[in-house]
């Protein structure tokens, strides 16, 4: 509390920071009275409230443990600086890819219906020139892998009297579980500085790589759960949750 005439610019230029970096903060002037200081401790309280609420499990009552390796990047921060995670098709130098993409779809009963893979099923190049399966349309070859006569034999053939790939394929298809849809690359690269929060999610941005590794196709995001848990795929402790495009 002081008088209306003071310097508030320090204070002020505090606020404006920790909103540029997404946290919640208020700068309240009270005049030299109760009832003003007790308006604004109402509203510091009712904040506080619905903080904590986002971090109670509704379930169970018990307080979630929020995420402490995440790195918050200033708005409007450009794509250029930071740091981004690249998931190169084939695995590149660290042997982080791509294993595959799904779509969410709305048509199929609102569920993740995968993305046809174009990339050669043997060494995954995106390969421009590959060969189709003739028969499913969803199995690609790169020409280096043809020419080594690995061919489509064994996507066709039977075993021990299962379905082969390629009849697996087919009935995907007919049940809407596997669509083609052209992506611009099946490489893609994650920001390392998430770039916004709700109360569940923190969001990242993630581009499309071409074979150059410049940014091709729209711009997406990649959510996150903010709160320590385990992944609900293979436990693994770090997973892209959704990603919409
Ligand atoms: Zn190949
Ligand atoms: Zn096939």
């Amino acid at each position: 509390m002081a008088e209306l005439s003071e310097d508030f610019s320090v204070l002020n230029d505090m606020i404006t920071e920790a909103q540029q970096y997404g946290a919640q903060a208020t700068f309240g002037k009270p005049s030299l009275d109760a009832d003003s200081l007790s308006n604004i401790i109402t509203t510091l309280a009712s904040s506080l409230t619905a903080s904590k609420t986002e971090m109670t499990n509704m379930k169970t009552g018990a307080a979630k443990m929020l995420r402490m390796d995440v790195e918050r990047e200033k708005i409007n921060t450009p794509d250029h600086i930071g740091s981004w995670k690249e998931f190169q098709s084939d695995g590149g130098d660290d042997n982080s890819y791509v294993r595959r993409v799904w779509s969410w779809s709305w048509r199929e009963g609102n569920r993740f219906v995968k993305i046809v893979d174009t990339r050669c099923a043997y060494c995954y190049t995106e390969d421009t020139n590959r060969i189709e399966c003739p028969t499913c349309k969803a199995h690609f070859i790169c020409g280096g892998c043809y020419g080594q006569d690995i061919g489509l034999k064994d996507h066709k053939a039977r075993y021990n009297n299962r379905q082969s790939h390629c009849q697996n394929n087919l009935s995907q298809i007919r049940m809407g579980h596997l669509r083609l849809k052209e992506l611009p690359s099946f490489s893609i690269a994650v920001k390392d500085q998430h770039f916004n929060e709700g109360a569940e999610r923190i969001v990242f941005k993630v581009r499309y790589l071409d074979q150059n590794g410049n940014y091709t196709g729209p711009i997406m995001v990649a959510k996150e759960s903010r709160f320590v848990g385990k992944c609900k795929c293979m436990g693994c402790s770090k997973h892209i949750v959704s990603s919409r495009f």
